[in-house]
């Protein structure tokens, strides 16, 4: 795999400050891929000076050249998809078709829908005798987790760009060959140097410093809970503003009129899709008493089936700690249906596609994320009950409703602690705001929720 051996800073790849490297490696078969440069304070601070030095100028263009270079920067994407979906592969472990449609095709969703609202966003208000300016909030740091590479990366630089403001990334350890190819994307599309800059780095090293860089205006992180709640604090100290897209741990309800077997037959897809690592992902599916039974064989019945199409987790570390939980699960008396604790090949992080059955609510499977292919199914007596259940976490990022018509799921989804909710299988969309209730996060991205994160106004009363 190609890897650049320095920093994109300031429009050229620059060698680092130090000789530290981190080892890129395929969790496939836990062959090292290539090494990048484990970034320093030093390298951070380099980044951000780049980035406050390019602010002005591209703070002033016009949003239609803004727009323009959007544009320009999904088409570099879109004519190097296949190149994103074979590094996401290598680095990530998906499978390769899930690379393409998901892990390139979403985030060249993304940056044409931010080229679209560039063009068309009224960055001026009007309210009775104020006209509103929405200026960008400054430099950006946005620190950005492995399992979606291109996608949490996009989410962020597009929406920045839009609004005017410039960037320093630090993208996670585990996938930083993705992070360097929308770099040289960047840099093809034709966006101004300094306007968006990377750093590649371990967290506790170059995330922190950029979290905690004085000249940084606006620090937009995807990750963990506990770390969010750490940079959270360190923003909070500064005065400074933070945007926080955090864990999940989210309910998939399903109504006792809706379709079991499509509700679980996509709920199942749902959570085993890449390999469980999907913030999003509807690890409680809760199903009423009556029909639990039919659920837990046609779940059991569907994971088996992924067998050996899984691809692998990211890391050795995170293959271990998902099987420490699925032997928790085991210790804490829930039954295993479908996978297991055991690893399903020789070599490479898998984990078996794993269901559980007799989950109740204080199990730490049906609190806690665990952020690998493992379903827990619950058992609801009536709605009220099914509802206690479902917001009876400390999360509240997403979840979905089924029933047998839209207005009464619609009606449960209302009642619902969670920033997204799928109603009867509803697709994803670019456009709608994406983030949490509760501990799963504070702001939004995505569509114009997420450009607005990036601005903030200025009054002119007249
Ligand atoms: P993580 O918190 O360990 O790391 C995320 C990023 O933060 C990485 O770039 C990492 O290097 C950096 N980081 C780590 N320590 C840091 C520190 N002290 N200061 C600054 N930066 C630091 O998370 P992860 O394991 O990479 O990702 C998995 C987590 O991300 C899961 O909890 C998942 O739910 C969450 N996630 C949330 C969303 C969402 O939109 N809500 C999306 C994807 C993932």
């Amino acid at each position: 795999m190609k890897a650049h051996d320095g920093m994109y800073i300031d429009g050229a790849w620059r060698p680092a400050a130090g000789r530290d490297v981190i080892e890129v490696v395929n969790p496939a078969d836990e062959q090292i891929i290539g090494t990048v440069p484990a970034g320093t304070a030093a390298d951070v601070d380099a980044a951000v000076r780049a980035a406050r030095a390019a602010l002005p100028a591209w703070a002033a263009t016009a949003p239609a050249e803004r727009a323009a270079r959007l544009s320009a920067l999904r088409d570099v994407l879109v004519a190097r998809k296949d190149e994103i979906a074979e590094t996401v592969t290598a680095e990530l472990g998906a499978p390769l078709a899930f690379s393409q449609t998901v892990h390139a095709g979403v985030p060249i969703a993304v940056a044409a829908s931010y080229a679209e609202l560039a063009a068309t966003y009224s960055f001026e208000e009007k309210a009775g005798n104020s006209t509103v300016l929405l200026e960008p909030v400054g430099v950006v740091a946005a620190i950005t987790p492995w399992n979606y590479p291109l996608h949490q990366i996009v989410a962020k630089a597009a929406p920045a760009l839009a609004a005017g403001c410039t960037v320093v990334l630090k993208p996670a350890e585990d996938t930083p060959l993705t992070a360097q190819l929308f770099a040289e994307a960047v840099h093809e599309a034709g966006i101004p140097a300094g306007v968006f800059n990377l750093v590649t780095g371990l967290g506790p090293v170059a995330g922190q410093a950029l979290a905690e860089h004085p000249d940084v205006d606006l620090v937009s992180f995807t990750g963990s809970t506990a770390v969010g709640k750490r940079i959270g604090a360190t923003a909070g100290g500064a005065v400074k503003k933070v945007a926080l897209e955090l864990g999940g741990k989210s309910a998939n309800v399903i109504l006792p009129s809706a379709d079991l077997a499509k509700a679980v037959n996509v709920g199942v897809a749902n959570v085993m899709s890449n390999s469980g690592q999907t913030c999003s992902a509807w690890t409680r599916m809760l199903v009423h008493r009556d029909q639990y039974d039919e659920a837990v064989g046609l779940a059991a019945a569907a994971a088996a089936k992924y067998g050996d199409r899984i691809g692998p987790v990211v890391n050795a570390k995170q293959r271990d700690r998902v099987r420490g939980y699925i032997d928790k699960g085991v210790a804490e008396g829930a039954r295993l249906v479908a996978g297991g604790p055991e690893s399903p090949r020789e070599q490479g992080c898998f984990v078996s596609p794993t269901v559980f059955a007799d989950v109740t609510e204080d199990m730490t499977i049906a609190q806690e994320e665990i952020f690998g292919p493992v379903l827990s199914i619950l058992r609801y007596d009536d709605e009220d009950d099914a509802l206690r259940i479902a917001n009876g976490t400390v999360y509240g990022l997403a979840g979905a409703v089924w029933a047998g018509d839209e207005a009464e799921a619609v009606a449960f989804a209302r009642r619902l602690e969670t920033g997204q909710v799928d109603i009867n299988g509803g697709r994803f969309n670019p456009l709608a705001p994406f983030g949490g209730y509760k501990q799963s996060g504070v702001g939004r991205e995505l569509g114009t929720h997420g450009l607005s994160e990036y601005l903030q106004t200025k009054s002119l009363q007249f």
